[in-house]
């Protein structure tokens, strides 16, 4: 099977593909996350050499106000879909795992952030990690 995925926005404006396998799904729960998702951020992430935009039109990249890395988040300016996480210093792009086309062939893993969790959320038994601090960054 070929290893490559494909994935966009709700109204279809951002496409993108991804010509490596993914990272399994990581949930971030930080204050930022929650805000610009609505809800925690689930998260595969791609080597930046391997993703690939194939439509932009409506992508909009904002800095995230509090973040620790200057990361920056990009979002369908049409429709509001949160699409990307990137920071400067890192060589790969997080991608909002709930746009990838299915089937994703991924798993989730993992909670990071777990302590700034809303206090709605309830444990899955997945590892968490109190801060951004994890395996998969
Ligand atoms: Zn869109
Ligand atoms: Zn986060």
């Amino acid at each position: 099977m070929s290893e490559f995925h494909e994935g966009g926005c709700l109204c279809g404006s951002v496409r993108y593909r991804v010509n490596a396998p993914l990272r399994d799904v990581t949930t971030c729960h930080c204050g930022e996350c929650r805000k610009s998702h609505g809800s925690a951020g689930a998260y595969t992430a791609s080597p930046d050499e391997h993703l690939e935009l194939l439509s932009d039109d409506g992508l909009t990249w904002i800095e995230s106000p509090a973040s620790t890395t200057n990361a920056v988040r990009g979002f369908c300016a049409k429709c509001g879909s949160s699409l990307f996480w990137k920071a400067p210093d890192r060589d790969y792009t997080a991608i909002s795992a709930g746009t990838i086309d299915e089937p994703s062939g991924l798993q989730s893993v993992g909670h990071i952030w777990w302590d700034a969790r809303a206090d709605w959320e309830v444990p899955d038994g997945l590892p968490t990690s109190a801060t951004g601090t994890s395996t998969t960054g």
